[in-house]
């Protein structure tokens, strides 16, 4: 309750305060920053997926030059030899103000990471944008078939059907490649799960239908059960390693993280650095508030 209140009133706190608890979680402000973060992981065999974070736009100005900072960040990713891919919110290009523009944007930044032989990650937001965001994959994964994938919520009651109708985009050259995550938006109960077990059930048999249909899966969750559940089915299915890999925040639970690399399983961490840090850390804290009382401790304990 009290982790509660303090996550809630966090946002209203000094920005320097909030970068103390940022720091471990954030690159940094810039594209040097990313790299060099990307560089450490690469380094510990595990692949990246870098994101530039962005608030809610309001302008196809704004869209635009988010799509010119992807462009510019693809070429210098793939120009220091990192081992990674790219993760896009499309409302960050417009999808809410000119769905065509979006399209052309995010078909311009799939292009120009197909021209590095890349992949785009489409990441899902929140309900009102589930169907323009698959229309949008739909497209793309026409067009550029080995190069661009979605996120899947589990806790999204309509997702299992969503999976079965996408299937006629799947076929063994270039297999459908979803991102599985619990989903981090509050909606509401008539249409996600709310309950922890409800979820987890639910990720566990999207994730069984993926691998039944032979999809590519980043199985993107720091729930240790359901990683014991991901394990199971890999084992059941006979998953080849290609055909999978564990994803994780950056900076969240590592040590999960290590035992997951150590057992020789691939894994991708998701990467956000960019200036505007301020409103990714207000939501990461929102939805883990134990954190808060951490910060708290360390503003008034010192050493
Ligand atoms: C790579 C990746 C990409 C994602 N992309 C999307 C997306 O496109 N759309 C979307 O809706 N959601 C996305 N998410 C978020 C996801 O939906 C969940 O909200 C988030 O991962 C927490 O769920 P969990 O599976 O880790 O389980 P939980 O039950 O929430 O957490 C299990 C345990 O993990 C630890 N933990 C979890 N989250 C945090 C945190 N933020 N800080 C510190 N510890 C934590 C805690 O120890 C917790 O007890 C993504 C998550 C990952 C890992």
């Amino acid at each position: 309750m009290f982790n509660r209140f303090i996550a809630s009133i966090l946002p209203y706190f000094p920005k320097k305060f909030i970068w103390i608890f940022s720091r471990p979680y954030i690159a940094g402000e810039t594209m040097e920053d990313a790299m060099r973060v990307s560089k450490e992981l690469n380094r510990k065999q595990i692949m990246v997926t870098l994101d530039v974070l962005g608030e809610f736009i309001k302008t196809l100005e704004e869209a635009e030059a988010n799509k010119t900072e992807y462009l510019n960040l693809i070429d210098i990713t793939y120009k220091n030899g990192i081992t990674g891919n790219f993760s896009v919110k499309p409302t960050s290009f417009g999808l809410l103000i000119d769905k065509e523009i979006c399209h052309d944007h995010i078909r311009e930044i799939v292009a120009k990471a197909a021209s590095y032989n890349g992949f785009i990650r489409i990441d899902m937001e929140d309900s009102p944008c589930t169907d323009l965001e698959i229309e949008l994959f739909r497209k793309l994964k026409t067009e550029y078939p080995g190069n661009v994938g979605l996120v899947i919520q589990a806790y999204l009651k309509r997702t299992y059907q969503d999976i079965k109708g996408m299937q006629d985009l799947n076929n063994p050259e270039f297999p459908l490649s979803f991102r599985l995550c619990k989903g981090i938006y509050v909606e509401h109960e008539s249409i996600a799960f709310k309950k922890y077990e409800e979820i987890n059930r639910s990720f566990l048999e999207d994730l069984e239908l993926m691998f039944i249909n032979k999809n590519y899966v980043g199985i993107a969750t720091h729930d240790k059960p359901l990683v014991e559940g991901a394990c199971k089915l890999i084992e059941k299915y006979s998953v080849p390693k290609e055909m999978y890999e564990f994803q994780m925040l950056y900076g969240v639970t590592p040590k999960l993280r290590e035992n997951i690399v150590s057992d020789g399983h691939r894994m991708r961490v998701y990467v956000p650095f960019g200036k505007k840090w301020f409103g990714y850390s207000t939501r990461r804290l929102k939805e883990n508030p134990k954190m808060a009382s951490h910060i708290i401790k360390a503003i008034f304990y010192k050493g």
